[in-house]
């Protein structure tokens, strides 16, 4: 991840080519109520093929950035731009649109429609943009290794299994990005890991793209880098995160949630890789 300050951003709802990266922020910020900010500015680069896992205490804005990213929330100020695509250009429909076709979700609770089979579940989103019956459900399921499952109701499911299904509906579209909100927070570790993998897989086989909120540093260790924010501002980054590491940084934020957070981390305390 780098500065987009700079970069080759491209203003406007037009798709930029191949090279524009997965998400960009530039100067991104919320305040909820005038004058308090959720968020104070920031300037995020998510290359295509990356995973990065968002971390802070609660309270820090992790949501807060996941919803302005995913075009769920109006920044105050500042461009989130998804595949080159500035979302403020674009007119609701046009947003709901590129929400549903090149933003991918997983929640915590899977959102599947329990009324819906497996496979009509998965299908959802190319059924809602009018694409017809193909095999795209059927290969998404698969690849989640529950391709005999598509008749089935999520019901009948085990809650590991149901997050598979949200995670093959989240990548069906071929997404530009797939946002993961505390994708294994209702999980037992063992399960959580296994959905991690399906993640982590789908970034290293598939070339996707995934941003994924957690508070979890055992989770946080599947992504190549991991963010954190203190107080809504970001205050370091650490490569290659390890759970230990992420543990300590998560720690010491805990104990200083202060303005001088970011200084009082760079010492080394957040090991190799932590960058203020
Ligand atoms: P996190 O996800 O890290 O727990 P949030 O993004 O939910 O943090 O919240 C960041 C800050 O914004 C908190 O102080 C929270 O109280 C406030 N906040 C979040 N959502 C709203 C809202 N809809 N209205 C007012 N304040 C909000």
């Amino acid at each position: 991840m780098r500065s987009q300050r700079g970069g080759a951003g491209t203003v406007g709802a037009e798709r930029a080519g191949p090279v524009a990266d997965a998400l960009t922020l530039e100067g991104v910020s919320r305040e909820y109520r005038r004058g308090v900010a959720a968020l104070h500015p920031v300037d995020l680069a998510v290359p295509r093929g990356r995973f990065l896992a968002v971390m802070g205490p609660s309270g820090s804005g992790k949501s807060t950035l996941l919803q302005c990213a995913a075009g769920l929330d109006r920044p105050t100020a500042g461009t989130v731009r998804v595949g080159g695509t500035a979302l403020a250009s674009l007119k609701e429909s046009a947003l709901t649109r590129l929400r549903r076709e090149r933003i991918g979700f997983v929640f915590q609770a899977h959102n599947l429609v329990p009324s819906l089979s497996v496979a009509e579940n998965v299908a959802l989103p190319l059924l809602l943009g009018g694409a017809p019956p193909d095999g795209r459900a059927a290969r998404a399921l698969a690849a989640v290794g529950l391709g005999a499952r598509g008749e089935d109701r999520p019901a009948e499911l085990s809650g590991g299994q149901r997050q598979r299904v949200a995670i093959a509906r989240a990548l069906v579209t071929e997404p530009d990005i797939v946002f993961a909100d505390e994708p294994t927070g209702a999980l037992d570790p063992a399960t959580a890991q296994g959905v991690l993998a399906l993640l982590r897989r789908a970034v290293d086989r598939d070339g996707h793209t995934v941003v994924m909120v957690t508070h979890d540093p055992v989770a946080a260790a599947w992504a190549d880098e991991a963010l954190f924010l203190v107080r809504g501002r970001v205050v370091g980054r650490l490569d290659r995160p390890g759970a230990d590491d992420v543990r300590r940084v998560m720690e010491r934020l805990g104990r200083d949630t202060g303005e001088n957070a970011a200084e009082s981390t760079a010492g080394g305390e957040g090991g190799e890789g932590w960058r203020a």
